[in-house]
């Protein structure tokens, strides 16, 4: 735990008490703070209250005595409309923030020069944020990885010199630290998301850019129009900024030639790292999260040749691109992450053909139609769950499909039909571009049965088991 000391001797109200809640009233009452914990569910005051901590309602609080209001990033601070909370804290001219703005402050005020990476951007973030904590442990940093992705910031170990935090953001974690000051910022990209929480795409933009515009260094993304403008702007400012583009080769940064990414500028032009033959690797969404997490430990100064050689032994992410085995020449891959269209392009597009594709489940807007210009990769399909019919109807004279219903029967077909495939190495692939709750109840239940029954699979070689 991080004890926080700034608020030591004041009282400061924490509403929102899930994970991250608990953990800030843990390390405020620690660093000596007057904690007052509230949430709009009973059951998670009397968890607060079982845990020692005081509770009160913050309707009925002498607001005059309260230093700050630290909200959890799932409460709204402005849209649709600001949470009570923060419209009882605004009018009495208490501060609102959150729990990365604590660490922020405790780090300030404790170990200004501990090593602080922190990630954000609409997608890659865990991608980038693992990888990055893996390089760092494989070139023996003490590391500690958490924010939006497992376990809270606060709940971490307390800044030190000699040890890197790696911290995962989201948008609304930005938005509640307004002194966000890591020694490297990742900026992967920008594109429409949340925007029931931030209004307009303007303003989730610059939300995101808060995360890259006091840090020491960036690593920014330009594939997007808001990512360009905002690195554009950065440099302008005198920032120091390196660039990351997958799309276009670049005149100073790092960008992608073939399974190279190419490190470019000063007069000097090299290969940063190949990602051939990398699997937690593949595709030009992953090279984009490579390349900014390898600048960003090599900007907490990790040498080359440790980064290189901790790229091969990336494990990847469950459920993210997972390799989960084999069998004979035939590929077993759980993405079962890819709950819209947009991400399962990306698995897609990481194969240039023989792909037995299982999708399928509670379709999202538009379905799968944005992804016709794959459909001559796909060898069949399987189709699974409530979008059948739908899918169905896009796939017809296009793609040679099958309706299975469920998982099980759409594993044992796909990987008969590999099998015999004549692709020189044909891919079972989960990669449903639909949400799982038709069937499953989230899409790591769906991902850890898919895994099971390829397990079963008479003769598949299990691959090792990832982070979760
Ligand atoms: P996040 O934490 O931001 O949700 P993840 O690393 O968990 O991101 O990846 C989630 C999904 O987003 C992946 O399964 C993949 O389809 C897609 N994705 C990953 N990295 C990128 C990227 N750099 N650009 C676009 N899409 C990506």
């Amino acid at each position: 735990m991080t004890p926080v000391t700034v608020f030591r001797g004041k009282a400061v109200a924490v509403f929102g008490l899930g994970s991250s809640g608990l953990s800030t009233c843990a390390a405020l009452a620690a660093g000596g703070a007057q904690v007052i914990a509230w949430d709009d569910q009973p059951a998670k005051i009397t968890e607060a209250k079982a845990k020692g901590f005081v509770t009160k309602n913050l309707r009925a609080l002498d607001w005059s005595a309260v230093a700050a209001l630290v909200l959890a990033p799932g409460v709204p601070l402005t849209h649709p409309k600001p949470h009570w909370a923060a419209e009882l804290a605004k009018k009495h001219g208490v501060e609102t923030i959150g729990d990365i703005e604590l660490f922020c402050r405790e780090r300030r005020a404790s170990v200004p020069n501990a090593p602080f990476v922190a990630i954000t951007g609409t997608n890659g973030k865990s991608t980038t944020t693992a990888l990055i904590a893996h390089i760092l442990k494989s070139s023996d940093r003490d590391v500690e990885v958490g924010g939006n992705l497992g376990t809270p910031i606060l709940a971490l170990a307390p800044p030190a010199l000699y040890r890197t935090h790696v911290i995962e953001c989201s948008s609304f974690q930005i938005d509640l630290a307004p002194t966000l000051d890591p020694t490297v910022g990742v900026l992967l990209n920008i594109t429409p998301d949340h925007l029931d929480r931030h209004g307009t795409m303007e303003n989730y933009a610059a939300v995101k850019e808060r995360l890259v515009a006091r840090a020491f260094r960036s690593v920014i993304g330009v594939d997007d129009d808001y990512c360009g403008k905002i690195a554009d702007r950065l440099e302008k400012a005198g920032n120091s900024v390196t660039l990351v583009s997958v799309e276009r080769p670049l005149a100073e940064g790092v960008y992608l030639e073939g399974n190279n990414l190419i490190l470019t500028g000063r007069g000097h032009k090299g290969v940063l790292a190949s990602l051939g033959g990398i699997g937690s690797l593949r595709g030009a969404h992953n090279a984009q999260n490579a390349a900014c997490a390898i600048m960003a430990a090599s900007g907490v100064n990790v040498p080359p040749e440790h980064i290189t050689a901790a790229l091969k032994t990336f494990p990847g992410l469950a459920h993210r691109m997972e390799e989960i085995g084999h069998k004979g020449k035939v590929l077993f891959i759980n993405d079962s992450k890819a709950t819209n269209a947009d991400s399962t392009e990306k698995a897609l597009s990481s194969f240039a053909g023989g792909i037995f594709w299982i999708l399928g489940g509670k379709a999202k807007d538009g379905g799968i139609t944005s992804l016709k210009a794959f459909f001559p990769r796909i060898a069949k399909a399987y189709l699974i769950g409530e979008a059948s019919e739908m899918f169905a109807a896009v796939l017809d004279g296009q793609v040679p499909y099958v309706k299975c219903g469920t998982l099980e029967i759409a594993v044992t077909e796909a990987a008969e039909d590999a099998a015999r495939s004549k692709d020189a190495q044909p891919v079972v692939l989960l990669s449903p571009a639909c949400a799982s709750f038709d069937q499953f109840p989230n899409f790591e239940v769906r991902g850890d049965r898919f895994r099971e029954l390829v397990h079963a699979i008479p003769g598949v070689d299990p691959m090792r088991e990832v982070a979760a």
